[in-house]
């Protein structure tokens, strides 16, 4: 009955919530380029003060603070929440319809860069918080929240906050920032994240670029890349790093049966970037166990010698490839860096190679019961089932908080599959906004009277 009335609060002050994420998406905060970040920080720490929460600001000599909240519950049950307030850039400016930082609503969507990634669902858990503490002066678990301003630059301090306050981030669920809908309109559960390790594979040549007549006696950079290149991947696909593939481990029988239902995404994704097949081919079904179970080597960039039009005889004094490893979760980004380095010397190569990023894969067992929990409580909001992606094909910093705990992390909720996350005319469906606010509400409230899902 309580969450009843939990849920008309919601409906009642739903305005409220809309102008919360319009103020928090007209302030610009671009990590990247350092615009807005300090307002964007004080907006987000005074939301939560109102909210009557203990509120610490956490600097730190470089970068952009982490806001660490904490409000106290009626259960001794404890749920995280982790946010972002920074965004990605908005160019290309003149592909928007609407100024990306002047929001508008337009059929029911909201448009702002930031609306879905990610101060959809931040604004969205607000309204729950607030919303149960007008209708019952209090929440029915205790929750610490954090949100960081440098996820879109690969959050470089993130683990550094957690382990300063591992004592307080202790709780029995992470609800973590957001996961898009799927290409038919289901919300989505997501267990987990892939690890990355991005390299740059450097070579040299003469001290400049000298005469092409001395192609048969001088180095050539470009040829050392390209050699290099050929011993990291084939054109089967298939990464040929010795030892590569021996921790991956195939989907258990449980995580294997939700590709039956994933793979129905197969062709509206492909469709979406113009591609009529995959590379290599394969059938719908086992394209996303490739996607999602199966890790990945991308060239991201090359370069080096004549780019211009025409052709310039030279032998080029310098050249680069970049090189991303996305890594399942049984796979080291630092075990794979040494790995490849020792490769590429036994192989003969003269090529450097210079670490860019690494981030580390994370994973919670598909059976968790606080999983089993977010599920239950979200398809009764939703009215509809959830799909279960096993981890997400991309990465991101779960690492920080698994690292050193068992706490089990689920995204969920803020965005749909035409939401254009990073992209222009990013935006959100206000009917999801509303729903996750219940959902977060709902789950909060199953939380509190120790529901185990299976009960339910
Ligand atoms: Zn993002």
């Amino acid at each position: 009955m309580e969450l009843e009335r939990v849920f008309h609060r919601i409906d009642e002050t739903f305005d409220r919530t809309v102008a919360e994420l319009t103020a928090f998406c007209a302030q610009p905060s671009i990590s990247a380029q350092g615009i807005g970040m300090q307002e964007m920080a004080a907006l987000v720490a005074a939301r939560f003060r109102d909210l009557g929460a203990d509120v610490l600001p956490h600097g730190f000599d470089s970068g952009y603070p982490v806001i660490f909240a904490r409000l106290a519950g009626q259960s001794p049950r404890r749920l995280l929440f982790y946010n972002h307030y920074d965004v990605q850039p908005p160019d290309p400016l003149d592909q928007w319809r609407s100024p990306p930082f002047q929001p508008e609503v337009r059929d029911g969507f909201f448009y702002a860069r930031g609306a879905a990634d990610n101060k959809g669902s931040l604004v969205a858990r607000l309204a729950a918080l607030r919303a149960f503490r007008e209708v019952t002066g209090g929440l029915p678990v205790s929750v610490g929240y954090v949100v960081e301003g440098e996820e879109e630059v690969g959050s470089p301090h993130l683990v550094a906050f957690v382990d300063a306050h591992r004592a307080a981030l202790t709780g029995d669920g992470l609800i973590w920032e957001g996961a898009s809908a799927d290409q038919q309109g289901n919300p989505v559960l997501r267990l987990g994240n892939k690890g990355t390790l991005h390299v740059e594979l450097r070579a040299t040549g003469p001290s400049s670029d000298a005469h092409a007549r001395f192609g048969g006696i001088f180095p050539n950079p470009i040829w050392k890349i390209v050699w290099a290149l050929g011993l990291v991947r084939g054109p089967d696909g298939r990464v040929r790093l010795p030892g590569f593939y021996d921790s991956v481990v195939p989907p258990s029988p449980a995580e294997d049966a939700l590709y039956d239902r994933l793979g129905a995404d197969a062709g509206p994704l492909l469709g979406r970037y113009g591609l009529k097949a995959s590379f290599p081919p394969r059938p719908a079904r086992e394209m996303m166990v490739e996607l999602y179970a199966r890790p990945t080597c991308t060239l991201t960039g090359i370069g080096g010698g004549y780019q211009g039009p025409g052709g310039k005889t030279i032998v080029p004094s310098a050249a680069f490839a970049k090189l991303e490893f996305k890594l399942v979760p049984e796979q080291n980004p630092d075990t794979l860096l040494e790995a490849l380095r020792a490769h590429l010397v036994a192989e003969g190569c003269d090529v450097e190679v210079q670490l860019l990023s690494r981030g580390y894969p994370s994973k919670t067992p598909l059976d968790h019961p606080f999983a089993d929990l977010v599920r239950v409580t979200g398809e009764r909001v939703y009215g509809r089932p959830f799909t279960i992606e096993p981890t997400s094909s991309g990465t991101g910093p779960r690492y920080a908080f698994t690292r050193w705990s068992s706490i089990p992390v689920v995204a969920v909720g803020g965005a749909h599959a035409g939401s254009m996350i990073h992209g222009p005319n990013e935006n959100i469906q206000l009917e999801e906004l509303r729903l996750h606010t219940k959902h977060v509400a709902a789950l909060m409230q199953a939380m509190a009277g120790g529901v185990d899902a299976s009960r339910t």
